[in-house]
């Protein structure tokens, strides 16, 4: 199989899968090979929302992208989380704004997201849909467990 896969040069594929909880907890946190065409649709979003948003080269953060099922359970990750199938990532901006205000921008993007969820207030969640699947743009928030998902990307 010649797969040719392109990985937006600001989203490659050590970025990722870095994780210093893995690093930190020797865990290996390498991204199986059929993932990876997940993996560069997330770059490729990635690259998308970086673009359409202005943000300089450098400003996105990612705090988690890829995880091996070991690192999700490690760090408290929803098992199926998108995570673990290489189709999300958590992602801050200092530079653009608060992690709500970055959510909100994105939502208004024409750009082809499955969920973004605005986490405890702290980070943005991002995934791109599983392959053949219709993006769902589905826009939620949560701000603690008992409470759960809300709709929207809520400001409090
Ligand atoms: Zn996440």
């Amino acid at each position: 199989m010649d797969l040719k896969l392109s990985f937006h040069p600001e989203f490659c594929q050590d970025t990722l899968c870095h994780s210093d909880t893995a690093l930190r907890c020797g865990l290996d946190n390498t991204c199986p090979p059929e993932l990876l065409e997940n993996l560069s649709r997330l770059s490729a979003l990635l690259g998308d929302i970086q673009r359409s948003l202005n943000i300089r080269s450098g400003a996105l953060k990612i705090n988690s992208g890829f995880r091996a099922h070991a690192l999700n359970e490690k760090v408290g990750g929803v098992p199926n989380s998108q995570h673990c199938m290489g189709l999300a990532a958590d992602l801050v901006c200092p530079e653009f704004g608060s992690p709500c205000d970055l959510a909100l921008a994105i939502a208004q993007l024409p750009c082809e997201f499955d969920q973004l969820i605005l986490e405890f207030g702290k980070w943005v969640h991002v995934s791109a849909a599983p392959l053949g699947k219709i993006p769902r743009r589905e826009c939620l928030s949560i701000f603690n467990k008992d409470e759960g998902y809300l709709e929207g990307i809520v400001k409090r």
